[in-house]
């Protein structure tokens, strides 16, 4: 029976994949920790954990003699631009942490990473698996590292160690954590609220995005392949739909009518103007079989259809 911990469980990522492995695997065999001290899973297994403290971790996998790490802390592109020294000690040591212990317990681990690999030198349409990476922010050149260091210790030590390249994921369960790609996931708080939205990129800024229930399969599809499809281990390519601010707004427009949205790009816009327009993510697909469900416009028709029914449920009670 495998035994999971996830590493930055309270994030937007990590709130959505605690429930899906607890329903794969079972409340008592899937942990969460955070550094923030309080859960904020109404029912799982919790540890208190800074990812830097190396003694405690190791003392969290022991307690709960854990087979699986799933390493999710991270500092993201926006506020790593802010806080860059901070973001490579959180990004690059929490990880050397995670495979360090990985390598001596014989430890299974997932660690993604991002489109921030690639940079303003990359070729932007269906950017391919290997090409030139020459990221520009802070974050965007630890997640490059870490997938050097994945490889390497994969490949010197035998790790079991797997990756995506995620492209800016949308959920509508958690707050996002500070990323450029964060504003398709509040323009749907503004819809729902009926506020006018205040977008931080100009509105033909195309970005690949997925939908958060696909990104949640391909991370336990690509941690359940067998070992022998998998042939990449830096990181796979990943991706499902590739949209502008102006389309999602028009796609929500369909089912909100009346709302409105006003362009300001900030600081945001020189990160997203470094990153492509679309992934060619057919390794993937050949190597362990990745599909998506969502474009978006079923992902709009989700998203607005259970922040509804949230709203409902709030009113309520
Ligand atoms: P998030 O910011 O929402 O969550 C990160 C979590 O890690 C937070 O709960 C935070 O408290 C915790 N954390 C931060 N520092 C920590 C530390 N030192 N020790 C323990 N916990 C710590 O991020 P997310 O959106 O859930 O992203 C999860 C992962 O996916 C990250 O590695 C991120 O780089 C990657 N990713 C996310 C996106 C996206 O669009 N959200 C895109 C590409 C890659």
């Amino acid at each position: 029976m495998q035994k999971i911990l996830i590493v930055g469980s309270n994030g937007q990522f990590g709130t959505e994949l605690l429930s899906e492995l607890q329903g794969k695997f079972g409340y008592d065999n899937v942990i969460g920790s955070d550094k923030k001290e309080i859960s904020n899973c109404n029912s799982c297994l919790f540890e208190h954990l800074d990812v830097l403290d190396s003694k405690r971790l190791e003392e969290v996998i022991d307690k709960h003699e854990i087979t699986q790490v799933y390493l999710l802390a991270a500092i993201l592109s926006a506020v790593g631009e802010q806080k860059p020294l901070l973001t490579w000690e959180v990004n690059m040591q929490g990880l050397l942490n995670v495979l360090e212990l990985a390598r001596s317990k014989s430890l299974k681990v997932y660690w993604p990473s991002s489109i921030a690999v690639f940079g303003p030198t990359t070729p932007k349409k269906m950017t391919p698996q290997q090409t030139i990476m020459e990221p520009d922010t802070v974050y965007g050149m630890t997640k490059l590292a870490g997938e050097r260091w994945c490889e390497y210790y994969h490949q010197k030590y035998q790790v079991d160690v797997r990756s995506l390249r995620y492209p800016g994921l949308i959920g509508y369960k958690s707050l996002p954590g500070g990323g450029t790609t964060d504003y398709a996931v509040d323009i749907f708080h503004k819809a729902i609220n009926k506020e006018v939205f205040q977008c931080f990129l100009s509105k033909d800024t195309l970005l690949p995005m997925m939908y958060m229930p696909d990104a949640v399969k391909a991370t336990i599809d690509l941690m359940e392949a067998p070992k022998e499809k998998i042939n990449i281990r830096s990181s796979y390519n990943l991706a499902a739909m590739s949209f502008s601010p102006s389309e999602i707004y028009n796609s929500i427009l369909r089912l909100e009518k009346g709302f409105e949205i006003e362009y300001e790009p900030d600081f945001r816009q020189k990160i997203a103007n470094s990153w492509p327009h679309s992934i060619d993510d057919s390794h993937a697909r050949a190597d362990w079989g990745w599909n998506h469900q969502y474009d978006l416009n079923s992902m709009t028709e989700d998203i607005l259809k259970n922040l509804k029914a949230q709203s409902l449920v709030n009113t309520a009670s």
